[in-house]
């Protein structure tokens, strides 16, 4: 075998998947993940978009070979619609074991036997089978360019982040620079920081902090998304800048790739100083294993919400807001942490992605002059209230993402009112027909991504085209020489 293939589930669909493989007989039982393809980069992930059941004596029967076996009729329905929706098809049994699992020899003999076929009724999709275990799982994975893969990592994405392998990883001890972090998380998390793709886009008075405590905790590689170049304006909350920086007109991400520096010099950090909708910068998104969403335009949350559903990115989405009624006067002040997960609503479907908003930012800055929105006017930002949202977001981050403790409740959403000195707890729901959540959901390269440039890209917006071909230069430099 060469290689690995990861696969990512969402919490939910595991769960089911786990009760119908233990419903506490100790028997054996079998199913169908029918699972989105993603080339990330880093190697192939597959994403389980859904699962057929296999029924006891109905569609898994006593075997020719083995003890068990799925029925020749189920397969074939299978794998036929696995090759029409372009969906990676794996069948799926269980040992009756804990924290190590492996496939019989019989297994593997099945599995010569009956993949090459397979992989041919597939027609260049990925083929395979996972074995699992109470807390392991193994896979054998044929590819369609002849190659055959283990299973890198199984991730379990609900608001907590879990993750299985065919044995348990091995932990060494010390923790050198981080040392009293590791005595919190253990080897185990702080390798996982180190470890860890994330994403931070938008570099403003949220995502500079971010970056501040992301690059103090170890996290190993960050990818900074912003085309804005630093002003005066920003100097009250944008987190590393200095007076200096504005005079140099230097760019938002590279002051938060400096700030992450300093703190971590062993940090891998790629600037991306264009606007997320940008081809490069949004296909780097698709490999991250945890996205930070902390800019303000509604295009870059219709963008980063599809991330999320059809590639199973976590993300969470990070903002202040000060608001006044029609006399001026201050009516509410509110930092809002939202946490994106596949599988449980999105942005789009429970509103807070404003279609008329969206509407007015594809529009040109005359336009949108000349609708007097007042959408112009800078969104008053306030540093203390930044440091709150980037503060709980960073940390749910930590908990969720080390898999450190259980979910409690259903809400997602939370949103702290500073005049009222009240926190909203907000429970998303999902629209069963939504365009993002539920149509992109685990859909991997099949579908396209909303709102993303075609390349090459020319001017980012008409008015600075002489700026945005500067920052793509620079941004291009940038990628070919990676700050590592
Ligand atoms: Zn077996
Ligand atoms: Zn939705």
């Amino acid at each position: 075998m060469t290689g690995t293939c990861d696969v990512w589930i969402s919490a939910a669909d595991h769960a089911r998947l786990m009760n119908h493989l233990y419903p506490g007989d100790r028997d054996e039982h079998g199913a169908v993940l029918r699972a989105g393809i993603v080339e990330a980069g880093n190697g192939l992930r597959l994403l389980v978009r859904d699962i057929a059941l296999a029924e006891p004596g109905i569609d898994y029967v006593r075997g020719q070979y083995g003890y068990r076996a799925l029925k020749p009729t189920f397969i074939h329905k299978h794998i036929t619609g696995c090759r029409d929706e372009r969906l990676a098809y794996l069948a799926v049994h269980n040992h009756d074991c804990d924290d190590w699992v492996d496939f019989s020899t019989i297994d593997l003999e099945s599995h010569e036997r009956g993949y090459p076929a397979l992989r041919d009724i597939g027609k260049g999709v990925p083929v395979g089978a996972l074995v699992y275990g109470r807390r392991a799982v193994e896979g054998d994975i044929w590819l369609p360019d002849g190659a055959r893969a283990r299973l890198g990592e199984y991730r379990i994405i609900g608001q907590s982040i879990a993750r299985r392998t065919a044995r348990p990883r091995t932990v060494d001890d010390g923790g050198g620079i981080y040392d009293r972090q590791v005595r919190m998380f253990g080897k185990a998390g702080q390798d996982l920081l180190a470890e860890a793709r994330v994403a931070i886009v938008g570099l403003g008075g949220v995502g500079s902090l971010v970056a501040e405590y992301a690059g103090r905790l170890g996290v190993g590689e960050l990818l900074l998304i912003d085309p804005d170049v630093i002003e005066d304006t920003n100097l009250s909350r944008v987190v590393g800048a200095t007076a200096t920086d504005v005079e140099a007109a230097r760019l938002k991400t590279e002051i938060a790739a400096r700030l992450i520096l300093t703190a971590n010099p062993a940090a891998k950090v790629t600037q991306f100083p264009f606007d997320v909708l940008n081809a490069d910068a949004a296909d780097a998104l698709k490999s991250c294993d945890y996205i930070f969403l902390c800019a303000d335009s509604m295009r870059a949350r219709l963008l980063v919400n599809a991330i999320t559903h059809q590639y199973f990115v976590p993300m969470v989405q990070l903002g202040a807001k000060i608001a006044t009624d029609e006399a001026g006067a201050l009516s509410d002040a509110m930092s809002a942490v939202r946490s994106v997960r596949p599988g449980e609503g999105c942005l789009w479907c429970n509103g807070f992605i404003p279609s008329g908003t969206l509407a007015l930012e594809a529009k040109s800055d005359e336009d949108r002059k000349a609708q007097a929105y007042g959408t112009n006017e800078p969104n008053p930002s306030v540093i203390t209230m930044n440091a709150v949202a980037a503060a709980q977001g960073i940390n749910d981050f930590l908990f969720d993402f080390l898999g450190l403790r259980e979910a409690s409740g259903d809400w997602r959403y939370e949103h702290a009112h500073f005049l009222a000195r009240k926190t909203m707890k907000v429970v998303p729901h999902r629209e069963p027909e939504c365009s993002e959540c539920v149509r992109r959901y685990g859909r991997g390269d099949a579908l396209g991504l909303p709102g993303v440039m075609a390349r090459p890209v020319t001017a980012l917006t008409p008015k600075h085209g002489w700026l945005a071909r500067w920052k793509e230069a620079v941004g291009a430099w940038f990628r070919r020489h990676p700050r590592t």
